[in-house]
């Protein structure tokens, strides 16, 4: 068990995941670059820090849950940031959705210093991360993984190794972009479905019981009516962003460039999620693209 324990990122799932640690008993202390988002948590008993380097000199243990990987690569600075005063030992748990490639760099940074380093991100959105029921998918040795079980516990139903450090981030990267081709796969299918004539809840019930079935047509459909709460019946309005889901197929995007994959399919996913957001759908829910397809504003 760690006697204190640093949390960097107190966005909309770090929030959540940094009181889930404090409610589980941990002493905590915290830093972002946003006041108020440190106050939220200062007010329910974490310390805070004035930067990275302050915050990582006295912990045994970091998280960190920052947007993508400029953010992450400046957390982790070796002349300002976490690396540059982590003792050895210390435990660096990074849960953002990043390149694998980046995690991977940092880990050689850290070794050099004796910092450990683990790759930890999560999926379950912004309700897991409330509940404290997120998966975490960690790349690292055996060894680092026996040790933040207990600690991602706190935030996590399912603690998942994936290999070495990256393939955290490489299990994540393949599940998003499986996930953002088989939306876009089921959007079309049943804006097409419809143009014919057939009732949307009639091919529900075909698809869901055939081979065209998947996660996306059966739970999570985006064609307004077929399920309650989800977000196509709610306007499109929480879930997971399709924003969010562009960041992670360009990160796609770049991982598959650098060890030569053939993904075309993710490629096209990437370039509509683009579309997307340049037709102003950023914030809503990523089955949206059935709205799009379907030419609607
Ligand atoms: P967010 O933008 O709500 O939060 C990020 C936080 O990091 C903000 O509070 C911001 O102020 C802070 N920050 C940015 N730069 C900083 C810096 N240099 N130093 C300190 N703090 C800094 O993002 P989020 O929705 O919490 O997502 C975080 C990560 O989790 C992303 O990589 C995202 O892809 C991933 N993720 C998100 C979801 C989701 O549903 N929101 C689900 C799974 C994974």
């Amino acid at each position: 068990c760690f006697s204190r324990v640093g949390f960097v990122g107190l966005g909309n799932m770090g929030g959540h995941m940094a009181r889930n640690l404090l409610e589980k008993g941990h002493k905590l202390i915290v830093f972002d670059v946003n006041e108020s988002a440190v106050l939220n948590l200062t007010a329910i008993g974490a310390d805070r820090a004035s930067n990275p380097a302050d915050l990582a000199r006295d912990v045994e243990v970091v998280v960190s849950m920052l947007p993508s990987n400029q953010h992450v690569l400046d957390v982790y600075d070796i002349k300002n940031g976490l690396l540059s005063s982590a003792k050895r030992d210390t435990l660096l748990i990074d849960s953002s959705t990043i390149d694998p490639f980046v995690s991977q760099t940092l880990a050689k940074e850290a070794e050099k210093s004796g910092v450990r380093f683990i790759d930890s991100p999560v999926s379950g959105g912004v309700n897991a991360a409330k509940d404290g029921t997120l998966t975490f998918m960690v790349g690292g040795s055996k060894v680092n993984f026996e040790l933040v079980v207990p600690l991602l516990k706190s935030m996590g139903s399912r603690i998942v190794h994936c290999g070495d450090v990256g393939m955290g981030q490489a299990a994540k990267l393949c599940n998003n972009m499986l996930l953002a081709v088989s939306m876009i796969g089921t959007a079309e299918a049943f804006n097409l479905g419809q143009k014919l004539g057939l009732d949307p809840k009639v091919l529900a019930d075909i698809v869901n019981s055939s081979t065209g079935r998947c996660w996306s047509s059966e739970l999570y459909n985006p064609t307004p009516g077929i399920l309650d709460n989800v977000p196509s019946s709610k306007n499109y309005e929480g879930g997971f962003g399709a924003a969010l889901m562009a960041k992670d197929l360009g990160l796609v995007q770049s991982a598959a460039a650098k060890v030569e994959a053939s993904i075309p399919l993710g490629s096209l996913a990437h370039q509509i999620y683009r579309a997307i957001i340049a037709h102003g759908f950023a914030k809503k829910d990523f089955s949206i693209v059935y709205q799009f397809l379907k030419g609607q504003k």
